[in-house]
């Protein structure tokens, strides 16, 4: 399938939104279904206000028939008790059909959250269908365990999926992040009801046709759009939720740790915020490269990534010199409209949020940071919700820039004298998701990598990855792990058999 000019993205998405053709119902026991209450709310396209959509406002009633669904298909083992060689045809088939309906998919996300088309049609949509196809590919190639017992015992240590499954997942990538979950879950033979952001459920739900092409049973994956505050909650309180696979906030993700409590102790699985530090030694081997990285790493998708590197930690010595080099970098990302391919920063994901990050930028200057580059609403600021990229010298670490996530193109440099001094500051965060370090130095690349509190750390890149490593956060940042095969620790349980012979 190809891509397309500005001009035709431009048709296309006003097709899609004149004759209606914008799913925004729930998904639940395979079928498409307005709330029960009958009410709904606007989706809006951040780039223009424009109303794309009505998406259903679910409540509590909805989740009780999706966490139903689920639940009944769970024990019914409809596709728990299928051969891991069946779910993994029928993964590899949602992802070929993902792939078959890219062009939309794209479409979809690029309206409801404003990223670039570009990115959405070359990298989101192709990299949630490999995840797909990573999971349904690896589970019929997972052994379980025998264990090493006396002669006249056999004790097996098996797998086997912990249930329902309810994935809450943010809008900053929402159908890459959704998959993340989605694919271990399936995989593992768990039943999902999947709950999307409320300003991005586009492709959640257009997701979960394909799911049930593809030949998911009816209640096997249930897609409950709505708020956090009435959906969110009332999974994360239900007896029959068995796991909650969360991205999103920190502050979120403590609420969800008391909802576990509160309930039935159903497992919680958190991938939240960060306010990563990329350290750039003077001895970097290659400073260009390392300013190039260090602005895309900030400023991709609008700045809006967990793993963003906005601190920007920088050795005394070179500051100057690398400050002007990450803020010629930086220019390279021009605010555009989303449909545009040639665009590569788009709209912020909403008119609140551009405001947020707006507010977080005059604090900024209020404690005494300068402004390197940037600090402004952009294009049709009226009507669309773009910031330009923004760089802010002179902080320090205590400042509020520097310790809170602000979850926009906002990179704050920091200077440092030495090593302990950089680790130092890098680790003096609550969080702990990602970091990086750059330097020519091999010894003090092992010896510092050890010493960074963080998921993931990056050496002489900035967060370069692939399905085949975990990602995941220390501290603040959360637990457990997507990706990879240690995702599927979220979405099992480990049974011992134990066998007298
Ligand atoms: P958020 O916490 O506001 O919302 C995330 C999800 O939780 C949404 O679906 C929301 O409706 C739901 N929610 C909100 N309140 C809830 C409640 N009381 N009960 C249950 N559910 C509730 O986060 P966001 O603004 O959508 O996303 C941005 C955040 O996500 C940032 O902090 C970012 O760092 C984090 N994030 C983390 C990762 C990671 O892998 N660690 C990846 C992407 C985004």
């Amino acid at each position: 399938m190809s891509d397309k000019t500005y001009a035709q993205w431009q048709a296309y998405c006003q097709a899609l939104v004149s004759q209606q053709r914008i799913e925004g119902r729930a998904f639940i026991n395979g079928g498409y279904r307005q709330a029960q209450s009958g009410r709904s709310f606007d989706c809006i396209n951040p780039a223009n206000g424009e109303v794309i959509a009505q998406i259903a406002e679910c409540d509590e009633a909805d989740v009780e028939m999706a966490v139903s669904a689920a639940r009944q298909s769970f024990e019914s083992g409809v596709w728990r008790n299928q051969s891991p060689k069946v779910r993994k045809e029928t993964l590899i088939k949602l992802a070929a059909l993902m792939e078959a309906n890219q062009t939309e998919l794209a479409a979809l996300e690029t309206l409801d959250m404003g990223k670039p088309i570009s990115e959405s049609f070359h990298v989101d949509v192709p990299g949630s269908a490999d995840v797909i196809r990573w999971h349904g590919e690896a589970i019929d190639k997972i052994y379980d365990e025998v264990a090493p017992t006396q002669d006249d015992v056999l004790a097996t240590i098996t797998r086997e999926p912990i249930g329902v499954v309810a994935a809450i997942t943010p809008w900053n990538f929402p159908l890459w992040l959704a998959c993340w979950k989605i694919g271990p879950a399936l995989a593992a033979g768990n039943s999902v009801v999947l709950k999307p952001s409320e300003k991005s459920s586009l492709t959640a739900i257009f997701l979960a046709r394909l799911a049930s092409e593809a030949g998911i049973p009816d209640g096997v994956f249930n897609v409950v759009p709505g708020f956090g505050h009435t959906v969110g909650k009332a999974l994360g309180l239900h007896m029959q939720v068995d796991c909650l696979a969360f991205t999103g906030s920190t502050r979120t993700a403590r609420t969800l740790l008391e909802y576990a409590g509160q309930s039935n102790m159903k497992r919680v699985w958190l991938e939240a915020g960060g306010k990563n530090p990329n350290i750039i030694f003077a001895d970097c081997p290659d400073l260009d490269k390392a300013a190039r990285s260090a602005a895309s790493g900030c400023f991709y998708n609008q700045g809006e990534v967990c793993v963003a590197g906005t601190r920007l930690l920088v050795e005394r010595s070179i500051h100057d010199e690398f400050v002007q080099k990450v803020v010629e970098a930086s220019r390279y990302f021009k605010p555009g409209d989303p449909l545009d391919p040639a665009t590569n920063m788009g709209a912020l994901v909403d008119k609140q949020h551009q405001g947020n990050v707006l507010q977080y930028i005059q604090w900024g200057q209020q404690g005494g940071a300068t402004l390197a580059l940037g600090g402004e609403a952009a294009l049709d600021a009226d009507k669309g919700a773009f910031v330009e990229p923004t760089i802010f010298t002179g902080v320090n670490n205590q400042m509020r820039i520097a310790r809170e996530e602000i979850f926009g193109p906002v990179m704050a440099v920091i200077p440092f004298d030495d090593e302990q001094q950089a680790i130092q500051i890098a680790n003096d965060t609550d969080y702990g998701l990602g970091a990086a370090l750059w330097t020519g130095n091999l010894s003090r690349a092992h010896k510092l990598a050890k010493q960074l509190r963080a998921g993931s750390v990056w050496i002489n890149n900035y967060n370069d990855g692939d399905m085949t490593v975990p990602f995941g956060g220390f501290k603040q940042s959360g637990n457990g792990r997507d990706k990879s095969l240690h995702a599927l620790d979220k979405y099992t349980e480990l049974k011992t058999t134990w066998i007298q012979l």
